[in-house]
Formats: C-alpha cells, structure tokens, sequence
C-alpha cells in the first residue's frame, strides 16, 4: 500500500494542482486535452479530477474503451455466431450487455437459450475447447494491444495441443491508427493527448510519434491522481514552451521501446487489416486479423458469415463521443433514457465508457 499511497499522496496531489493552475494562468487560451485509455476515463471520473482543474483546462474522451468502440456490425456479427447450434460462444463480460441492431444483445440472447459464457482470459476458451470436443467453441477477442498478445498466445497454445473446434472472431484493434484518424479530424481541436499506460507497455513511445509530428503533446500516463495530474501538467507545459514530443510520466510501467517480446508474439498471430471502429469508421491498418498460417481458428473461414445491414440505436451519440466532439451530458438520452441500469448505448455499458463514468461521477 505504500507504494500506491505514493500516487495518492493529497499534498503532492495539491502541489501538482497549483503548477497546472501557474501554468494554465500563463497559456494564452483554454488548453484541450484527451484521454484516450477507458482506464484514465474511469480514473478521472472516480478522483474528481475535472472538478479540480482550473476552467482553462478542458479534458474530453476519446476512443479508448474497447467495448465502446466495436462496432454494431461486430456486435451484429457476435450475435449471428452466438445463435449458430451446437457453438459455445465465448468473450469479456462487458461485450454482453451492448446492443446491436434492434436492441438485441448477448445478454438477451444467453437468457434465450443461447450457451453464450464470460471468459477472463482467452485461455479459458481454449480449455472449454479442449473439454468439449465434440462441440465448437468460439472466442470473440476485442481490446487493444494491451490484450492481444495473451490471445495471440492462447491461439498458438490452441495449436500446439491440436485443438481443432476452437475459432477466433478477431475484433481487436490497435491504438496508432485511430489516434492518427484523429488529428486528421477537423473536427476536433485538441493540444495534447494523454496516452494510454497499459497499451504502451507493450507499443513503447515512438508510436505515437505522430502526436507531436502534428504539433500536440504527448505523455503516457499512468492511472493514480498524482499520475494523472503530472501528466496534465507534462502536457501544459510542452504548450507552453511549443516543443512537442512523447514524454513517459509512467516510466514505473513502461519503456519508452515497450515490450518487443509480446509484440513479437502478437505479430506472430495477427497481421493488420482494415479495422471498424464506432465512430471512427473503417480505419486502415487500425484492426488485427490472424495471419494465413493461423486461418484455420479464423471464424470468418470456419463459418458463412453473412452481411448485415447495421444500424446505431436510435438517438444515441456514442460515436461523436468516441470522436471527442461531444460529451456525454450532450446526449438528449443521458441519464433519462440512457442509465447503467438501462444503457442504450455501449458507453453507458461498459465501465469504461464515458457516458457510464459521467453518470457514476457526476461528472
Ligand atoms: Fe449512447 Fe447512452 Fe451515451 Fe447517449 S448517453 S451517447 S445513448 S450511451
């Protein structure tokens, strides 16, 4: 507990809060930063930390809850494997309560009938494939470059036991591309990105080198307040002084080149492909695909998966919000329609979801 008392430290934490407000006195105008990592979104909501931040400051979300940003055709495209007879369909908890389109879900369709089963890990997959031989397991894999190294090596476990009735539907994405998607927006305005911890772990700095190439900040951040607010006040100050670059303020988790070796055993697996992202759109090179020497665990070679014609829920604004150009309380539906107990969206839905993070917080 010491160690994390260390990030929780309230006089740090105050310390740190009279910089930022020195240094926001001194930027010419409101300084626009995003997160782009569920957990900082999470983080920020349950330390208050927008309500302490001088009015300059302005923090918006952006695409970084994996939940969030699969798309509804995925999320149409799980529900069409789920129902196939004889399959048992597995994934992480949160996808099972968003809605594709017509409102079905996961969740909906496990209390029809469907033998839909949460996995923490995808390995559990792998061993529910190996007890049920006679049955097809499907994983469906979403998440950034944090998760897909463990899946990319359940897969290779898979083969190496010569498991035949396990199959991967691969939503995972990677984090670069949506970040360069964003500042080629015109839309969106921001000074400095708060990068994700967990992801650069395993990406390292120099892949977000675009950030300061396009003349923004940058800095990896981790997720206790004094992390936070360091990091905020990292990024003011390459505002201020006008020389951008990926800093490491999380530098207990991550360096600065990551960690070659689960890089190593996610390309191994996967290769880029186009990737569909709610909001965003299709983004090239941003989704992962198993390579050829692994398409037999393919789902999309193992079953006829047919197109859908997808449809958003009606009303609702996750994709602006995953955009960063609107926040959650500027969606007519928040916290009327729109609750935890009653999401109509995915980033009520998850924990990590913005809308969820302002209702809870108050935000
Ligand atoms: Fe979607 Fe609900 Fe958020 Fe509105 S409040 S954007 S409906 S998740």
């Amino acid at each position: 507990m010491r160690h994390l008392d260390e990030y929780r430290d309230a006089g740090l934490a105050k310390s740190l809060l009279g910089a930022i407000s020195r240094v926001a006195d001194r930027c010419e105008r409101p300084v626009t930063i995003m997160e782009i990592c569920g957990s900082h979104t999470q983080a920020l909501g349950r330390f208050g930390i927008r309500k302490l931040l001088p009015r300059k400051i302005r923090l918006i979300s952006g695409p970084g809850c994996p939940v969030c940003v699969t798309s509804v055709q995925d999320v149409d495209v799980s529900l069409f494997l789920a129902r196939l007879p004889g399959v048992i369909f597995t994934t992480f908890g949160d996808m099972l309560r968003v809605p594709g389109t017509g409102d079905e879900s996961l969740q909906k369709l496990r209390a029809a009938g469907a033998d839909i089963r949460v996995v923490a890990s995808p390995l559990e997959a792998v061993a529910l494939a190996e007890r049920h031989a006679d049955r097809e397991v499907l994983f469906m894999g979403i998440g950034f470059e944090t998760t897909t190294p463990a899946v990319a090596a359940a897969i290779m476990a898979a083969r190496e036991r010569g498991i035949g009735n396990l199959s991967l539907f691969s939503a995972h994405k990677s984090v670069p591309p949506a970040i360069d998607a964003l500042l080629s927006d015109p839309l969106l305005q921001v000074d400095g990105f708060l990068c994700p911890g967990h992801v650069s772990t395993i990406i390292g700095a120099e892949a977000y080198r675009s950030i300061p190439d396009a003349g923004r900040a940058a800095v990896i951040t981790g997720f206790e307040p004094v992390d936070i607010l360091s990091g905020i006040l990292m990024i003011l100050e390459q505002c201020r002084d006008e020389r951008y670059s990926v800093e490491i303020q999380y530098r207990r988790g991550v360096h600065r080149e990551g960690n070659r070796k689960a890089r190593q055993i996610m390309m191994e697996v996967f290769e880029e492909t186009d990737g569909s992202w709610r909001g965003l759109g299709d983004i090239p090179k941003s989704g992962l695909a198993l390579r050829e020497a692994y398409g037999d665990f393919d789902a999309h070679r193992r079953f006829v998966i047919p197109p859908f014609d997808s449809v958003e829920p009606p009303g609702c604004a996750c994709g602006d919000i995953l955009r960063g150009i609107r926040a959650p309380d500027g969606c007519p539906l928040f916290g009327t329609v729109c609750t935890p107990q009653n999401p109509v969206g995915p980033c009520m839905v998850s924990s990590e979801g913005s809308c969820s993070a302002s209702f809870r917080y108050h935000e």
